[in-house]
């Protein structure tokens, strides 16, 4: 039987690609034989044996944060790992091998770390099978170490690539070079995931949730993406190559096209004008502000410049990405959102794996259980105000009590600032996201505290309907056009404007040209969104009148089910176009 080439998977960064694979392996443990001269054994396993030790004190450090942050249960994972590093069969069995076999400790923790997981994976105690992913992690911060650099593989890519991986996380996705990354392929993940937003940001396409795919394809196989309709081909004959190529040049030519309308307004057809503005997740995202048309940056992600590096940037540091990026837009304005770690997106020491962490000490509960960081950051934000038009923005708020929390430590820092005499925009413009059905539902109270909402569908949708956003097997019932979602976006922005503030959204919905009309209809008040989609929603926005959309989102609100509610709006769509 031949080899399977087609595979399908979620579209979630449209556009065709034709290139060379780069396969991430998926346990990163993989590392060169190297024989050892006789008189370097012993030096050799002196260096595994002081790396092991590294290990233990870092582990040591993050387990006692993790005991002050948390109840002891959580501290408890590190201990396993304290465990492991003790144990014989994986320390002693380590040096045993560079001594009998003289090769490098990489290359001998890879064997001992590859003989523990077939023995623990074959166990039938489902505590030890579970084990394999302990070991794994334990030996690659040891292999980290080794190496002596935090390097990342995707980081010294010399030729453009597609990388083929079991899953790409943000700190694989934020070193990513994007005149190097041409698309991507994953196993998993689902269209909101962050994976599905990189690529978006990247502009690249890519496709995710392609069960079995990175085990069927090598480094350096050809291979085409189609990050519109979600089809991968592995080493694609010359026909499908010529078919591919003629979609991409189309592709090419639509989106030409639609560069006239990057200087014009987003006004409808009867005068009525909203704004577009663009999410980024890394401060080189700027340049496409200006040629995608968009209005300001409407949400910074600012978690990625935490990820992949050893330990905080600090306030300084921080200062000078956010007045680099005020600067680079001014005199448009930047939501800096504050970091919205946990989830998908973990950093040692702060943040680690929990059992629900969409559930767990993510973002703002983070920022309020190690306020010195949060502070950290705000003062960054506040200092940086003075050099554009800032504004601050909250993730992951689900009571008021939060956002009373924050402008208390807020006030506390203003006073510090005040003290030392550092300037900063005093009545700096604060909002909230409103992505958790608890603060949809409050929305009436919690506007009285803050001076605008924007909607985070992302989460929205995955609190309200119980769906894991990053869980392709539950990815059909992920749906945007549920009338419960579409309720709680009505009655949040009713709320909003009847308390004077505006309201906008920077979920991926925003970028839907159709479900623009009808957050158009349920009268946003801004949309942001990847700098990709701003000009075709900019063109649909230009094409429709606010009075249809009001009556199309008024007929929608009376359905009972997304599909109906998909035909209506799809039928509206071909009258449009
Ligand atoms: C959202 O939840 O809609 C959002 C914009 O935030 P993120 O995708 O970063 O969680
Ligand atoms: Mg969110």
């Amino acid at each position: 039987m031949s080899p399977q080439r087609h595979f399908e998977g979620i579209a979630v960064s449209g556009g065709v690609v034709t290139g060379k694979v780069f396969r991430l392996d998926p346990r990163r443990l993989s590392a060169e034989p190297r024989s050892i001269p006789d008189e370097k054994v012993a030096q050799e396993i002196e260096r595994f044996m002081k790396a092991v030790e590294y290990s233990r004190k870092r582990i040591q450090k993050i387990r006692k944060k993790a005991e002050q942050a948390t109840d002891a249960s959580h501290a408890n994972i590190f201990d396993v790992h304290l465990m492991m590093l003790d144990d014989p069969m994986f320390y002693n069995e380590t040096i045993e091998g560079i001594r009998r076999e003289k090769m490098n400790a990489e290359y001998m923790l890879s064997q001992t770390v590859e003989k523990l997981a077939t023995l623990f994976g074959n166990m039938k105690d489902g505590y030890f099978a579970e084990r394999v992913s302990d070991i794994y992690d334990l030996a690659n911060q040891i292999m980290s170490l080794l190496r002596k650099d935090v390097r990342h593989p995707l980081r010294d890519l010399r030729e453009p690539v597609i990388v083929a991986a079991y899953d790409l996380g943000p700190s694989d996705t934020v070193v990513m070079d994007g005149s190097k990354v041409i698309g991507f392929v994953t196993n998993i993940g689902g269209p909101t995931s962050h994976t599905a937003i990189m690529a978006k940001a990247l502009e690249i396409p890519a496709v995710v949730g392609v069960a079995g795919f990175v085990e069927k394809v090598a480094t350096g196989d050809t291979l085409i993406v189609d990050g519109t309709s979600g089809k991968v081909i592995i080493k694609p004959t010359a026909e499908e190559i010529k078919k591919y190529k003629i979609i991409q040049q189309r592709l090419r030519e639509q989106k030409q096209s639609l560069c006239v309308l990057c200087d014009l307004e987003a006004r409808t057809l009867d005068g009525y004008s909203i704004e577009l503005s663009a999410n980024i997740e890394i401060p080189e995202e700027t340049k496409h502000i200006k040629s995608h048309g968009a209005d300001g940056i409407g949400l910074f992600r600012t978690e990625f410049i935490y990820l992949n590096r050893n330990g905080m940037p600090d306030e300084e540091e921080q200062y000078q990405i956010y007045k680099d990026v005020l600067g680079a837009v001014r005199p448009k304005p930047v939501i800096f959102r504050t970091f919205d770690l946990g989830g998908d997106k973990f950093i040692s020491g702060v943040s680690f794996k929990e059992l629900n962490p969409f559930l767990g000490l993510r973002a703002i509960r983070l920022g309020l259980a190690n306020p010195e960081i949060f502070k950290t950051q705000m003062r960054a934000i506040l200092r940086a105000s003075m050099h554009g038009n800032a504004k601050m923005m909250f993730p992951m708020i689900s009571c008021v009590e939060e956002v009373r929390q924050i402008k208390k430590l807020l006030r506390e820092i203003m006073d510090e600032m005040d003290a030392e005499g550092v300037n900063y925009i005093k009545d700096i413009e604060l909002g909230i996201m409103v992505e958790i059905p608890s603060a949809a539902v409050m929305a009436d109270i919690l506007a009285k505290e803050v001076n605008f909402f924007s909607i985070g569908t992302n989460d929205l949708i995955q609190y309200t309907l119980a769906v894991d956003r990053v869980n392709e097997r539950v990815a059909h019932l992920y749906q945007p056009y549920n009338p419960a979602i579409l309720r709680l976006i009505r009655d949040t922005i009713i709320a909003a404007h009847k308390n004077n503030i505006w309201v906008g959204l920077c979920g991926e919905m925003a970028a839907d040209p159709m479900t623009a009309v009808i957050l158009l209809g349920l009268g946003i008040d801004e949309l942001s969104m990847g700098p990709i989609a701003i000009p075709e929603v900019k063109r649909v926005i230009r094409s429709v009148r606010l009075a249809d959309a009001k009556r199309l989102t008024e007929e929608i609100l009376q359905m009972g089910t997304a599909a109906e509610i998909k035909r209506l709006v799809a039928a509206y769509a071909r009258q449009i176009v």
